[in-house]
């Protein structure tokens, strides 16, 4: 049987009638899969993200929460380096504003306060269901390398940590992960671990038709999801 937190993540969904999971709820499900998620806090309100701030410590990254809007930057939703109490209150409005002048009908749930991961490779893990075999994971490199060079591999669900360590060296940029051009490697274990129980957490839960981890920053020792997506 799954865990009950996992009902009641989807619960609060489909009772607020959303057909997807803010980032928040995919990364408070990554994370009863033990996938590395940053630390993060819905606040309601300016104070309590200023709280919240100094409980994760600065830098901090600020991001809207709000159920018309799936797309956080399109909708000027994203400051990152936030680095003090004011830049958090300062953050806060901003974000709360650029939400309103975007769509006036945004129905604002809170502002995400999170642990600012350092900069590393970009790297996106997603999910779609295949209607024939079902979920399907990628993986890819981010920006250019999925957006213009399509270079991304594919698995049908549910792949062991072999098939995960195999959908890596098959794209084709995969020199980058290990270090090419000066740039620091990628720890591929890791990333592999990551498609591995993502794919467990796929073959758990039907709800998830899509899925997004984009970007998972990457460093020569470990890795992080800093942003998660999942339609339902
Ligand atoms: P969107 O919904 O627009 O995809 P993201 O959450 O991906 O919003 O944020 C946009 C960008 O901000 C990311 O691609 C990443 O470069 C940066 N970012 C977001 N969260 C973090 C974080 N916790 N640490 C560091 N950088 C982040
Ligand atoms: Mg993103």
């Amino acid at each position: 049987m799954r865990d009950p937190k996992i009902d009641e993540i989807f619960k609060v969904a489909k009772d607020e009638d959303r057909n997807f999971l803010y980032e928040h709820e995919a990364k408070a499900l990554f994370a009863l899969y033990d996938l590395p998620v940053t630390q993060i806090h819905v606040a309601p309100t300016e104070d309590e993200a200023v709280e919240a701030a100094n409980r994760i410590g600065y830098p901090i990254v600020l991001k809207i929460v709000s159920p018309q809007i799936l797309h956080k930057s399109d909708a000027g939703g994203v400051i990152v380096g936030v680095e003090d109490d004011q830049g958090i209150r300062d953050g806060f409005k901003k974000i709360v504003k650029n939400a309103k002048a975007y769509n006036a009908d945004a129905e604002i749930t809170g502002i995400l306060v999170q642990e600012m991961a350092p900069n590393g490779t970009e790297i996106i893990v997603g999910s779609t269901t295949d209607p024939t075999f079902g979920p399907t994971l990628m993986f890819g490199l981010g920006g250019i390398f999925v957006e213009i060079l399509k270079d991304v591999s594919f698995r049908v669900a549910p792949i062991t940590e072999r098939d995960a360590a195999e959908m890596i060296e098959e794209i084709k940029a995969v020199k980058i992960l290990d270090g090419a051009r000066g740039m620091p490697p990628c720890h591929k274990p890791t990333l592999a671990e990551i498609l591995h129980k993502t794919s467990k957490m796929l073959m758990e839960n039907p709800e998830i038709k899509e899925l997004d981890m984009n970007p998972i920053l990457a460093y020569p020792d470990s890795a992080r999801i800093v942003d998660a997506r999942i339609i339902m």
